[in-house]
């Protein structure tokens, strides 16, 4: 074997085995087939750290001389399936890529991921004997002032805290400030919105009248954003419901929305009254239906409206680990 073997220039370069798309193998791969490349190379993957192996085109592979009928008929019908969807069955006239999903099925199965996440992550809240959740009420429109802030944990649905929220800049306000930084020091905590129509954000405790609540976080009072494994994973009751609902304005939308009609506009499945309490308590239960899955999915979700079930998700991409080019 040479030390090494250099890139082909001009081919896209995979530097690990699990990076090559599906449909795309190297001549050694190809012959354990019966096949042999039926077109130039498309792209290179690197093995042993310094040798490149050309990748060929699965699809465009042709039987090597001496395959049997047998390899044969497997090979069609292989290449056959590559262009039948593998939840409906519709069949295109391209070749669908490694999902194996038409389009409508490829956003059915995104929104249905989502949704699947969705309840993982509500079980994970509710399974955290810790974990709270803050509420604050307040009246309608942008520059509403809280009226009342409910605490309540999550895991026994135990309300820790309730009360007005007092005025701004008064004693009353920092004295609830203080007293849930105690409450909340070491807790993960939950917000009921990260956006849509109920701006009610535990923010607003320490932005004055007439200022638009900022969704900053405040270093004095950690809890005034909820706990955040990443961009997408925080802790917005919202967002969970938002996910787990799968609400879309079309079929073509792999992501879902907070849903909207004409009657009401954007809605969620709680009211927002000016009893933080309540409200908690009403959010804290949604939250264990998640965990649980009994609570409703929008009946027109994709992935129940086009009636072919719900999407097999792939499981985590395994690595491939042959070494020989
Ligand atoms: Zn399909």
């Amino acid at each position: 074997m040479p030390s090494s073997i250099p890139p082909l220039p001009g081919l896209t370069r995979y530097t690990w085995w699990g990076a090559v798309p599906e449909g795309l193998l190297t001549k050694t791969q190809l012959d354990r087939q019966g096949l042999k490349p039926g077109s130039d190379p498309v792209g290179q993957v690197l093995y042993h750290g310094n040798c490149y192996a050309p990748l060929y085109e699965e699809s465009a592979a042709v039987p090597k001389r001496g395959c049997s009928p047998a390899q044969r008929a497997a090979l069609d019908r292989a290449r056959e399936l590559q262009y039948v969807c593998r939840r409906c069955g519709d069949r295109r006239d391209y070749p669908l890529g490694s999902g194996r999903w038409c389009e409508p099925c490829s956003y059915a199965a995104g929104l249905y991921a989502a949704h699947a996440k969705a309840q993982r992550f509500a079980r994970e809240i509710v399974g955290d004997p810790g974990a709270a959740l803050v509420v604050v009420a307040a009246g309608p429109g942008e520059y509403a002032q809280p009226e009342t802030v409910a605490v309540i944990r999550v895991h026994d649905q135990e309300l820790l805290h309730e009360g007005p929220a007092g005025a701004y800049g008064t004693a009353e306000r920092g004295a609830l400030l203080d007293r849930l930084d105690v409450l909340l020091d070491g807790r993960r905590v939950v917000h009921e919105t990260d956006r849509g129509p109920v701006s009610r954000y535990p923010s607003m405790l320490v932005t004055p009248p007439g200022q638009l609540v900022s969704s900053e976080r405040d270093g004095l009072h950690p809890w005034l954003s909820p706990h955040r494994e990443s961009a997408e994973k925080a802790d917005y009751v919202s967002r969970l419901w938002r996910n787990w609902f799968a609400w879309t304005r079309d079929e073509w939308s792999s992501m879902a929305s907070e849903p909207w009609d004409q009657e009401r506009g954007v809605w969620v499945a709680w009211e927002c009254t000016a009893q933080a309490a309540d409200d908690a308590r009403v959010l804290v239960a949604l939250l264990h239906r998640i965990a649980e899955g009994t609570e409703p999915v929008w009946e027109r979700a994709q992935w129940i409206e086009d009636g072919h079930g719900e999407p097999e998700l792939p499981r985590r991409r395994r690595r491939r680990t042959t070494t020989t080019a």
